[in-house]
């Protein structure tokens, strides 16, 4: 995806987020009802004075208490650049102390995607895949929510117009045993990448756990090493019950980088620095639509400039 593509996509993605701290900034600045609303952007960056009205834009936008207090407290040690400069970068330096794991070269390489059923998580295996394909990857989508049958379907279709290979097995089959196939398969075939679809819910949170740790642990004995990556896909809209969510998934999954999806649904969208700040794993991709192609990888500086954009 070209630069230009990326930067508008996310800016889309966020207007809601920026729109909201946009008016909290200005309508803080017009509850002290001493001076007109600033004509344009330019002169609103200016105004920005109070470090307490940024305080507030922060939180609203579930930027969470603890990671919005590091953020004033290095803004106001930091004297270099207008307010918005020094906001910018210690958001920055939030989302870059969690950076991904170096890229393997192992082939094939086996990527888990898990997460609570809600979240997205069908919907960005198939994004996943066609963003994996137009990089030039051979790729194969495996389905091992086996207890789904919808969801099955679903990503056959995402395969479909993804244009790649895909691995299913009938309804109440192994999980494990399917992901091994398919992982068996993507070798003798050649192919780059395997993407598994896992379960996102079972009986009781203990079994699936046991499910992800025995998927993981079976795909290790088709391909060395694997999975090579585990990828948590986190609801923005849940805003910072997101944060519980993940913390439930870390121990049995091993993730190893997260996906937050729905980032267009919410004026939410700072909790994004609120899930870096706490769960301590790199955001490696945004959702933010339901078309094959709203799935961006994440960079730190086009966030903080699409969640600021131009407004203060
Ligand atoms: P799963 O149960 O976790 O596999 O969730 P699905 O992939 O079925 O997605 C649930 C719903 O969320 C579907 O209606 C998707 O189209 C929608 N969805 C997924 N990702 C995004 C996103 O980034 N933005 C928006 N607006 N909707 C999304």
């Amino acid at each position: 995806m070209a630069l230009f593509d990326r930067v508008s996509r996310i800016r889309a993605g966020l207007a809601k987020t920026a729109q909201q701290i946009r008016e909290r900034l200005t309508g803080a600045r017009d509850d002290r009802g001493d001076r007109p609303r600033p004509a344009t952007a330019a002169a609103a960056v200016d105004r920005v004075e109070s470090l307490e009205a940024v305080e507030e834009a922060l939180l609203a936008a579930d930027v969470g208490v603890a990671a919005t207090d590091r953020i004033l407290a290095a803004a106001r040690a930091d004297h270099a650049g207008t307010v918005r400069e020094r906001v910018s970068r210690e958001i920055v330096r939030i989302l870059r102390e969690v950076s991904p794991a170096p890229a393997v070269s192992t082939k094939p390489r086996i990527v888990l995607v898990v997460g609570v059923n809600g979240t997205g998580k069908t919907t960005t295996v198939g994004k996943l895949a066609n963003l994996y394909r137009v990089r030039g990857e051979s790729v194969l989508v495996c389905a091992a929510d086996t207890f789904r049958a919808a969801a099955v379907e679903q990503l056959a279709v995402w395969a479909d117009r993804a244009g790649v290979d895909f691995v299913r097995a009938g309804s109440g089959a192994d999980p494990a045993a399917v992901a091994f196939d398919a992982a068996t398969a993507a070798k003798s075939r050649g192919r780059d990448v395997v993407i598994v679809d896992t379960a996102g819910r079972l009986h009781t949170r203990a079994n699936l756990m046991a499910e992800l740790t025995k998927i993981r642990r079976v795909v290790g004995k088709a391909v060395e090493g694997a999975p090579q990556e585990v990828l948590l896909v986190l609801d923005a809209t849940v805003g910072q019950n997101g944060l519980v969510q993940a913390r439930q998934f870390l121990a049995a999954s091993g993730a190893t980088g997260l996906v937050l999806t729905k980032l267009d649904g919410t004026a939410k969208g700072g909790v994004a620095i609120a899930i870096a700040h706490e769960v301590r794993l790199p955001i490696l991709y945004v959702g933010v639509g339901e078309g094959m192609d709203d799935l961006i990888p994440f960079d730190p500086t086009q966030y903080v400039d699409a969640l600021f954009a131009d407004q203060w």
